[in-house]
């Protein structure tokens, strides 16, 4: 292992990380302070802000396979691509990443990590819950400009609500259900559809829709 490389276990918090990072004055992850959720998580979804993505840095990864074996894959084999990873669909369980990065200077990093996060609160309905950005980025343009531009900010259902701060995110406005929120994101994809042509596609996964 090099000196600019950091291993994570997957339970990691990829924002420990991020701080880890930091404190040994290495460069380059900045971008993921501020995603929440763990590093095994982010690895699987190709986790990705402010230009920068898991992609970039990772080096490898240790998963347990269906066969109960612990394998190393390059980054080759777990083909990143936009909220993509080849872990999709699989049985394969994350177990840790080892990220490289570049020796860097610590006050640099601080303050692109704190601009960053910054850019969050102003922009993102964190003062809410919810899954993150609901949508991915169609090809060619992007989900709340489309969402906005169909008049939708603000479009609610019981207690979900495209949030009036960023189109693209669906909110826990007041004791939304399971139910709330998929029939919002249901019908801003039906509208955006019929008025611009656009299929928005759902970045947050949905594990069942028997709740
Ligand atoms: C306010 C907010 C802002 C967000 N901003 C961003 C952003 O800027 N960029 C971005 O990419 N995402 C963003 N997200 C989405 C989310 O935080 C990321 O996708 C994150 O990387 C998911 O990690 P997690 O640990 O929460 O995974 P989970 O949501 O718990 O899981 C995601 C998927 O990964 C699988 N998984 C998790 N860990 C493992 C493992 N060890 N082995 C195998 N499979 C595993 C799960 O089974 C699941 O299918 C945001 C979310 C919120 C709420």
């Amino acid at each position: 292992m090099s000196e600019t490389e950091i291993y994570c276990q997957s339970g990691a918090l990829l924002s420990s990380f991020c701080v880890f990072a930091r404190e040994k004055s290495l460069s380059g992850a900045e971008f993921a302070y501020g995603i929440p959720g763990s590093v095994g998580g982010a690895v699987y979804m190709n986790a990705g802000a402010y230009g920068g993505e898991i992609k970039d840095i990772i080096s490898y990864c240790d998963v347990i396979d269906e066969n109960n074996e612990i394998k190393r894959l390059t980054p080759d084999e777990l083909c990143l691509s936009y909220r993509h990873s080849s872990i999709m669909g699989t049985e394969k369980i994350i177990v840790g990443a080892a990220f490289s990065l570049e020796k860097g200077d610590k006050s640099e990093i601080k303050s692109a990590m704190e601009d960053f996060m910054n850019r969050r609160k102003t922009k993102q309905p964190l003062e809410y819950g919810s899954a993150g950005s609901t949508f991915k980025r169609p090809e060619g343009s992007y989900a709340s400009l489309l969402i906005d531009e169909c008049g939708l900010k603000g479009y609610s259902v019981g207690g979900a609500q495209v949030s009036e701060k960023h189109a693209g995110f669906v909110i826990n406005k007041d004791n939304a259900t399971f139910s709330d929120v998929m029939s919002v994101i249901e019908d801003v994809r039906r509208i955006v559809k019929e008025k611009t042509g656009y299929d928005l596609e759902c970045e947050p996964v949905i594990i069942s829709d028997k709740m």
